[in-house]
């Protein structure tokens, strides 16, 4: 798969010879800040040197920088639908004869470009598509065990490329089986991933299902007790090794799912959860992720996380009670300014919580993954490399990886020399 540039690739009947417009991976209404070229963190400890200014480039003027596209990563907060690419969506699309509503590949790549307007009912309606929306008509195009098992091989091959050497990608079957996908087509086709992909690619993966909270909770429990035998519990074919909760959050606290969780917890599973950012109620929710779910024991992990900085007592439970925050920051870069959202990263390093960077849905966000919102964090959070081997090596003590795994990943991390 192409990385960034030129792309050259054949999608069904139709062959496509594009170049991914230079400007495509970050356009929306946000406004940069006057000061953002010569903008520096209030609380920088050590600034990053080989940031290549390119503006109107991706990222904002942003360039990847060798150590970090050397870096050995983990990712784990990454959802497999918001990895599938406009190359593969149209791919899809003609080979399953599912309308699109863009006539060629350069609409439905103009279609990308928009920032998603977060949330209709927290922002009211103003006409633009919200991100959910985007990525379930994305969806549209999965069908067969076979594109399952490519979106989910596109994906471990793109780690490959930017040295994410394990993974726990989030995956649901809710918005499948309601188009009348059979579910063991989804997990067949990521289980056949997970295996092709280690040993293709030397990425291993251990995934997440996800229960879509915005669905009735039976139904939910329902999709769980049909995809029990791809988990690893005795006898499962060891697919995911988690649970967690994704989709709409409004009015949808996690307490909400909490016999999944302890059931979840029954089988032997870990659990994690969203914790939407800037969402009604968010801090509540952490609230709940922390102290309340799972009989009180909290979750063994939280996806985004970053309203725990609203309140002190928050940011002492998720230290005193050693939960990580997979955060993503270029998903909350798109709404918040730069000398915004950084400090706030920067405090829950400060503040000794466990946090790793990752990529949220690298293709519904500009085209922004792993790397780019390392890269971010690197530069605007003014972190020096050694404080970048620590956000790695964060990612590996929050992964539920083997302790093969994690001790190969740590003795990589050991071995790279700092400037
Ligand atoms: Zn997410």
């Amino acid at each position: 798969m192409a990385a960034q540039g030129a792309l050259r690739q054949t999608a069904g009947s139709v062959s496509i010879n594009t170049t991914w417009p230079k400007n495509a991976s970050y356009i929306g209404p946000r406004k940069l800040p006057n000061n953002f070229n010569t903008y520096k963190p209030a609380l920088s400890l050590g600034r990053c040197k080989e940031v290549i200014p390119n503006p109107g480039g991706k990222m904002n003027g942003l360039e990847i920088s060798p150590f970090i596209r050397s870096l050995p990563k983990v990712e784990l907060h990454v959802h497999i639908e918001g990895t599938l690419t406009p190359a593969l969506r149209w791919k899809l699309a003609k080979r399953n004869n599912v309308p699109l509503k863009y006539a060629t590949f350069e609409e439905l790549l103009d279609s990308y470009k928009v920032t998603y307007n977060h949330r209709k009912e927290v922002n009211g309606d103003d006409g633009r598509p919200t991100f959910l929306e985007a990525y379930f008509a994305g969806c549209q195009v999965l069908c067969t065990e076979h594109d399952f098992y490519e979106l989910g091989m596109a994906y471990l091959e793109r780690c490959k490329e930017m040295n994410v050497r394990y993974t726990e990608p989030f995956f649901d079957t809710q918005a499948h089986t309601e188009r009348g996908i059979p579910a063991e087509v989804v997990l067949d086709g990521y289980l056949r991933a997970q295996q092709e992909g280690a040993k293709q690619f030397n990425v291993q993966s251990n995934w997440i299902f996800c229960f879509l909270r915005d669905r009735p909770f039976e139904e939910g429990m329902d999709a769980y007790e049909a995809a029990r035998p791809w988990a690893r519990v005795p006898g499962g074919k060891g697919l995911f090794h988690a649970v967690g909760l994704a989709s709409n959050e409004f009015d949808k606290p996690p307490l909400l799912f909490e016999t999944a969780f302890l059931k979840a917890k029954q089988d032997g599973l870990y659990v994690t959860m969203h914790c939407d950012v800037d969402q009604k109620d968010a801090a509540d929710h952490v609230h709940e992720a922390i102290f309340d779910v799972c009989a009180g024991q909290g979750a063994d992990r939280i996806d985004h996380g970053l309203n725990a900085i609203d309140r002190p007592e928050l940011l002492q439970g998720l230290r005193t009670r050693k939960i990580p925050l997979t955060l993503c920051p270029h998903a909350y870069h798109r709404r918040q300014q730069t000398e915004v959202l950084f400090p706030k990263i920067t405090k829950l390093l400060d503040a000794g919580v466990q946090i790793c960077i990752n990529s949220d849905d690298p293709t519904y966000m500009h085209d922004v993954w792993i790397d780019g919102n390392m890269q971010k964090t690197y530069t605007y959070c003014g972190l020096s490399q050694r404080d970048m081997v620590r956000l790695a090596r964060n990612g590996v003590e929050a992964s539920w990886a083997s302790d093969e795994v994690k001790s190969r990943l740590n003795q990589e991390l050991d071995a790279i020399e700092i400037e």
